[in-house]
């Protein structure tokens, strides 16, 4: 497999620490980057050929300071991965007009800082992948206490695949990509601003591991594509809601759909540990 320079935002915690360890055993070099130096580094010291540098990605010049970094160490970058993000806990009616900004600024802004400081040394080159990590809920908004976080997600849904149409023609080796997972055991939950409600989520989605969705985008540097939905499960759900949302929007307001489904994720990562 051929060594490539990977820059990942939010690599200090949950999936962008499990992917840095997951591309740094396979022998990628690395430039890690969070704002929490001591976890950040951490990670580092177990990803192989890693940097870690501190980085807030809300301001612009972090991020644009992350690609210089990155190009001082390496001298190119291959892939960026714009993983970071935060979750809210609010519904609509709740929300104030800094949760709504709060949610844009980690969930797209960050990632439109990353587009803008990375595409340009791609289009250069004539060649590299931008993947950016949204989420399920971001194409099916069915948490409703996630409503800013989840409309972030769209907005960045709708970003990602403007840069791709505009590049594909005139630059078929520069490929864009969104990675939507579904729910993750992660810090995530605990971390979202406001918090989480002790909701469970929908009985027919299970929960994945950092692990399990570090795999499908080491997957995805190999092979890149425009989407990628985390689980089959997923892309089902997907699919069944556009054809028919208010029928889905009932089905799961059925208590029986809601019903806790952690059982099955205590067993995995029990058997994780082992
Ligand atoms: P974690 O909370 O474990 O990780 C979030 C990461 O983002 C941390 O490394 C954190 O580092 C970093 N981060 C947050 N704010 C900033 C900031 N301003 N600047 C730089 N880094 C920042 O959650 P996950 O690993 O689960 O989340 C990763 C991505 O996956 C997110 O985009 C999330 O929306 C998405 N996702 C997660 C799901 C889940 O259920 N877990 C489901 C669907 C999508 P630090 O605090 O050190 O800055």
């Amino acid at each position: 497999m051929e060594s490539k320079v990977v820059v990942i935002t939010g690599a200090s915690s949950g999936i962008g620490a499990a992917l840095a360890k997951q591309l740094g055993t396979e022998g990628h070099k690395l430039v890690l980057a969070a704002r929490r130096e001591a976890p950040l580094k951490a990670v580092a010291a177990e990803s192989g050929d890693a940097k870690a540098i501190v980085t807030d990605v809300t301001v612009r010049a972090d991020v644009e300071a992350l690609r210089v970094f990155a190009m001082k160490e390496f001298g190119q970058i291959d892939v960026w991965i714009n993983n970071a993000g935060r979750g809210i806990g609010k519904r609509v009616l709740e929300l104030s007009d800094d949760d709504l900004d709060q949610m844009m600024a980690i969930n797209v802004k960050s990632a439109l800082y990353g587009m803008q400081a990375v595409v340009p040394h791609f289009l250069q080159r004539g060649e590299g992948h931008l993947i950016n990590v949204s989420s399920f809920l971001g194409r099916v908004p069915l948490a409703s206490f996630r409503s800013a976080y989840s409309a972030s997600k769209a907005a960045l849904n709708v970003l990602t695949a403007n840069l791709r149409m505009d590049l594909a023609a005139s630059h078929p080796n520069v490929h864009v990509s969104i990675v939507m997972p579904g729910p993750v055991a992660t810090d995530f939950a605990g971390s979202s601003l406001h918090g989480t409600p002790m909701v469970p989520p929908p009985r027919m989605m299970s929960v994945q591991m950092a692990d399990d969705v570090a795999d499908i985008i080491a997957g995805l540097i190999e092979q890149p594509r425009a989407e990628v939905f985390t689980s089959p499960t997923l892309k089902s759900m997907a699919k069944k809601y556009y054809e028919d949302v208010s029928g889905f929007e009932s089905g799961m307001a059925a208590p029986s759909l809601m019903a806790p489904n952690l059982a099955g994720l205590a067993e995995r990562m029990k058997n994780r540990q082992q």
